[in-house]
């Protein structure tokens, strides 16, 4: 079998932060203990709530950040040092779409001028070649080469968000980490981006981390998903089956919210309690004061992210134990 594209190997991340009437610094474990391997061509969805830690997985994936712990490796080295020759060849393989695409762009600069930087910074071809590579990423992301004379302002937000696409494809990269790609765009258009992003990943044999708090658009374009909660892995397993049959008892209450187009929802799980916070994560399972299903236990051991059959693993005491028991 031909390695990962990409390999994240129990990656974590802490922030020192200050609290209380004394500046206290706490370590904020963003993400903690995290693997994940993406092969070639494939979409790996990353979801769960605000303070996760999806978008910092996503950033030391893509070498933005280096992990305290842990290893990422792509396409089968580890990632160089940032700032090195070797980092920045391995970077214009790897690029990154953001969820706010005027963010993203100068606002004082024509869009074509924007898509054609990363050829010039990189220099890829003559002048001329670069202009008729810019027309030629223009029409792949379904404009034309006149859009790439107008300034973001003129345009509309799923525009915009082709603009930050074209861009990102411009050195031919072999991976791209989307954080919330299409969040900021009206749903009708959403569809509209994610479709697009399809169809490109499909010609151009990209392969994506596809991260996003909504699982409407991750089902749309996955092959696996990861589902995070408080930093860390509590259920990954292959798109289809994961959500036709979710384990962990925060993924079923996901899913609950989010029924398939033409489905009606079994039943909306409502959690209650307070969403998480990376500054107090609770004892045990992060995940017990909001769990329906917590038992005990749940309050002082953490569970361990195991194979429960399949391709699936899970991080639930209750889940294990069902699994140990049908394996008996
Ligand atoms: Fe719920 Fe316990 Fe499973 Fe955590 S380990 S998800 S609290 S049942």
């Amino acid at each position: 079998m031909s390695p990962p594209l990409v390999e994240a190997s129990a990656i974590s991340r802490s922030y020192a932060m200050r609290s209380g009437m004394f500046g206290r610094s706490t370590a904020v474990h963003a993400v903690d203990g995290v693997s994940l391997a993406i092969a070639k061509g494939e979409t790996l969805g990353l979801v769960g709530e605000s303070g996760s830690g999806k978008s910092t997985t996503g950033r030391i994936v893509l070498g933005l950040e280096p992990p305290d712990r842990g290893e990422v490796r792509f396409q089968g080295k580890p990632m160089a040092a940032p700032g090195t020759t070797a980092w920045r060849a391995q970077r214009a393989r790897m690029q990154m779409i953001f969820q706010d695409p005027l963010g993203a762009l100068d606002r004082r600069l024509p869009v074509g001028t924007q898509i054609r930087e990363p050829l010039d910074i990189h220099g890829v071809g003559t002048p001329a070649e670069r202009e008729e590579r810019v027309r030629e990423l223009l029409r792949a992301v379904e404009l034309t080469p006149a859009h790439g004379t107008r300034y973001p302002g003129a345009l509309s937000g799923g525009q915009r968000q082709r603009i930050v696409l074209a861009r990102a494809l411009a050195t031919k990269p072999d991976f791209l980490v989307c954080d919330e790609p299409v969040s900021a765009l009206d749903v009708s258009i959403q569809a509209q981006v994610v479709n697009l992003l399809a169809d490109l990943q499909a010609q151009l044999s990209l392969t994506l981390l596809f991260i996003s708090h909504d699982l409407r658009v991750v089902r749309q374009i996955s092959n696996v998903v990861a589902v995070m909660y408080l930093g860390r892995i509590v259920e990954i397993g292959s798109a289809d089956d994961l959500f036709a049959r979710p384990e962990h008892p925060y993924t079923q209450a996901l899913v609950s919210a989010s029924p398939a187009p033409g489905r009606r929802s079994a039943g909306r799980i409502v959690l209650s309690g307070d969403p998480p916070n990376p500054a107090a994560r609770p004892q045990g399972c992060a995940f017990h004061p909001r769990c329906p299903r917590a038992v005990a236990r749940c309050a002082s051991e953490v569970p361990i992210l195991a194979a429960v059959g399949g391709n699936r693993q899970v991080a639930c005491h209750l889940v294990m134990g069902a699994a140990t028991r049908d394996a008996a």
